[in-house]
């Protein structure tokens, strides 16, 4: 150690150069300010600014590091004086300041000193501070958490065994650090880190911070994450306490879109139910596009996400949802919506269920709304998925209702399909004049059950029990039968029907489309037929053959001989190559083949033909056997592979064939490959 920078050091302390910086904890949900965490700087007069990494070290050592904290805290503490009392600081403490009670005694000194209350106060601990040093560090900040301080474990996932350390302490938050935070749009490792650091944060009550938040896209994925607070240059630099003020002022307060403030949600200090982060990010794609009102609510009727549309319809931003009750939202709709929220999180599935009320326009709307449960991959329902469509514009009363049908009968006249709606027996109202040109029969013959004179008897009799049993259920239909046309000829349709409910959930009303599916069945004939005749070539082949698709590796077809070849009879269906374990390749030396060294996987990954490979293959009997082996991509007409194909032979076989054939043994064939087995 330097003497000469010691003395400094604590001439600098003495004279007030070393100062607090304060870097902004934004919470991510909602982009408001939660509070600053506390960075100290040197300013030094003749080397300027100095960082911690280099001073806090020095002042460890020197034992005047003491000095150093009571120095930047009642600096701290007394700047946040004249800030508002919701905002929260955190600081850093060294390894050896938890070794003895000198700590607690100074903060509790400063904090007095300063009126700053302590309940706002967050210590960060750094996992490396644990090491071999928890027992001293127990009892220091037990004594801290009796005076209602947090505690958070800086960089985690940096340091040994941060599990243990998170078990050690009662800790209250936990920071990711850094390193994962900025490389987890490049490396899935680090995404997937993240992810397990939030989940686990979250299945222990803890909230999450993420340090290092840069870009808005890192934000983003955070919040998907569950991620609960964000750190980094994206929010704000570390700043001296003459900034505070204006960056405070201009912090993002808690609003909603037309102004109100809103409180607070009761728990906010407790993340939302975890989900598993895929199917977050699956239900943000879906979300950002629909056209429909879309979101997804938790087992307590929190708002998990929504997307723009249904924002829009509750005149309110996205984030103002996030966390806060469906009650809250929208308080009008809520006592219409709570039975079958309550019904979906038991796990019914409903949809089509319209409900009224006044909006904040002032207005009266009326909604459809459908209810979907959502579980996890345990089983267990984690929440409820809700579809909303605003009908207002299509009916106000029963009346509407029936303009609403004379709109549908309009929309009909322009289409190809035939549209058609029924009552809640079943009998057709109204089947469109599309009908009536395809089968000759009148819009009068149509109605009630008259349009089944125009369907095949035999399709008739297959259908009717299965619109009977829509009928009874309230499931969508969706039949395929043939009517006579005009003409006297057949074609193909295919009938979709979906069910419209009251507000008792009761079905009164069926709309169906009718689709002309004559040619499609056509084109799948000629399909069926060529593969008949693909699969007939296939089989009639003298070498095995095996079709995979692309890019998944799922088998497609396999003809008898290699199934021989391979003493390989029943596939499963949907069976993968990376699944078939049976599968054991060797190379000429006997070198057991991984999985993406077979000639298939190969051709599968690369793109290119893998020719005649030399292969020995152990056969579920036992037997060790040569093979020639071939595998050739095949591709789309646009040139994208869509499969590959191999080919095997059976080089032994071959050669008694041809030994066969030529009818003598004088001419022996060397069997050094088989004899090499
Ligand atoms: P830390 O607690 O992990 O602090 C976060 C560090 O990351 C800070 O560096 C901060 O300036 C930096 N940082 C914040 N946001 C971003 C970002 O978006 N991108 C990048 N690249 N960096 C970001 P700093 O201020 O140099 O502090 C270094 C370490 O020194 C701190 O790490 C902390 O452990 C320690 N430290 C700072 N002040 C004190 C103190 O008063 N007492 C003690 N014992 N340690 C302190
Ligand atoms: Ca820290
Ligand atoms: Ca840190």
């Amino acid at each position: 150690m330097n003497p000469d920078y010691v003395a400094d050091l604590r001439r600098g302390i003495a004279s007030g150069e070393v100062r607090p910086y304060f870097q902004p904890l934004v919470e991510l949900r909602t982009g408001q300010l939660s509070g600053f965490e506390v960075l100290a700087r040197w300013k030094h007069p003749l080397r300027g600014m100095v960082p911690p990494d280099e001073f806090i070290q020095v002042a460890e050592d020197s034992a005047c590091l003491g000095q150093l904290t009571t120095s930047v805290l009642l600096q701290a503490f007394a700047a946040m004086q004249p800030l508002s009392e919701h905002l929260r600081l955190s600081i850093n403490v060294s390894a050896v300041q938890l070794r003895d009670h000198a700590l607690q005694r100074l903060i509790a000194l400063a904090a007095e000193q300063t009126r700053f209350g302590l309940e706002r106060l967050t210590v960060e601990i750094t996992e490396s501070a644990l090491v071999g040093n928890v027992e001293h560090a127990r009892s220091v900040t037990e004594e801290l958490k009796a005076r209602g301080v947090r505690l958070a474990l800086d960089d985690f996932g940096t340091g040994y065994s941060s599990l243990r350390h998170l078990h050690a302490l009662p800790f209250d938050e936990i920071k990711v650090d850094q390193s994962f935070v900025q490389t987890m749009q490049m490396r899935r490792e680090s995404r997937k880190i993240v992810a397990a650091i939030v989940g686990l944060g979250q299945s222990l009550g803890l909230q999450t911070a993420a340090e290092g938040v840069e870009s808005q896209a890192q934000a983003d994925m955070l919040q998907w994450l569950g991620c609960d607070l964000g750190q980094g240059w994206l929010y704000g630099r570390p700043m001296p306490v003459g900034k505070l003020a204006e960056y405070v002022q201009d912090a993002k307060p808690s609003i909603t879109g037309d102004g109100r403030q809103l409180p607070a949600p009761e728990e906010a200090a407790f993340p939302l139910e975890a989900l598993p982060s895929q199917r977050l990010s699956q239900l943000q794609a879906i979300y950002d596009g629909a056209p429909v009102g879309l979101c997804f609510v938790d087992r307590n009727m929190r708002y998990v996400s929504v997307n723009k549309r249904l924002a829009e319809m509750n005149h309110a931003p996205i984030v103002a949802h996030l966390g806060r009750t469906v009650e809250e939202m929208i308080p009008n709709f809520y006592p219409q919506l709570e039975p079958f929220l309550r019904r979906a999180l038991q796990g019914e599935a409903f949809s089509g269920l319209e409900v009224q009320a006044d909006t904040r326009d002032g207005k009266m709307h009326i909604r459809s709304t459908s209810y979907q449960p959502t579980r996890d991959e345990g089983g267990e329902i984690v929440g409820v998925s809700v579809a909303v469509l605003d009908v207002t514009e299509r009916e106000t009363t029963q009346e509407a209702l029936k303009e609403s049908e004379d709109h549908h009968r309009f929309a009909v006249a322009l289409n190809p399909h035939v549209y058609w709606t029924a009552d809640e027996h079943g009998a057709v109202l109204e089947a469109g004049p599309r009908w009536t040109e395809l089968t000759g029969m009148s819009a009068d013959e149509a109605r009630g059950w008259g349009w089944a004179a125009a369907l095949h008897p035999d399709d008739l009799q297959r259908i009717t029990p299965e619109w009977e049993s829509s009928l009874s259920s309230g499931s969508p239909l969706d039949v395929e039968y043939r009517i006579r046309l005009v003409d006297g000829s057949w074609r193909w349709m295919r009938a979709r029907a979906t069910a419209r409910r009251n507000q008792q959930g009761r079905v009164f009303r069926w709309y169906g489309v009718l689709d002309d599916i004559q040619e499609h069945k056509e084109a799948m004939e000629r399909v069926h037929r060529s593969q008949t005749l693909l699969e007939g070539v296939i089989q009639s082949v003298p070498v095995g053959m095996v079709v995979v698709e692309a890019p998944s590796g799922r088998l497609v077809m396999r003809n008898a001989q290699a199934a021989s070849i391979l003493d390989c009879y029943h596939i499963p269906d949907g069976l993968r190559l990376g699944q078939a374990e049976w599968l054991c390749f060797y190379d000429a030396q006997g070198k057991q083949l991984q999985r993406d060294q077979y000639p298939l996987q190969r051709t599968i990954n690369s793109g290119e033909p893998c020719e005649d490979q030399s292969l020995q293959y152990l056969r579920p009997d036992g037997r060790v056997i040569w093979l020639t082996v071939s595998a050739r991509p095949l591709r789309d007409a646009a040139g994208q592979m869509i499969g590959a194909v191999a080919t095997l032979r059976d080089v032994d076989q071959e050669m008694c064939a041809a030994r066969r054939l030529q009818g003598q043994a004088e001419h022996t064939v060397p069997m050094t490959k088989s004899a090499a087995v």
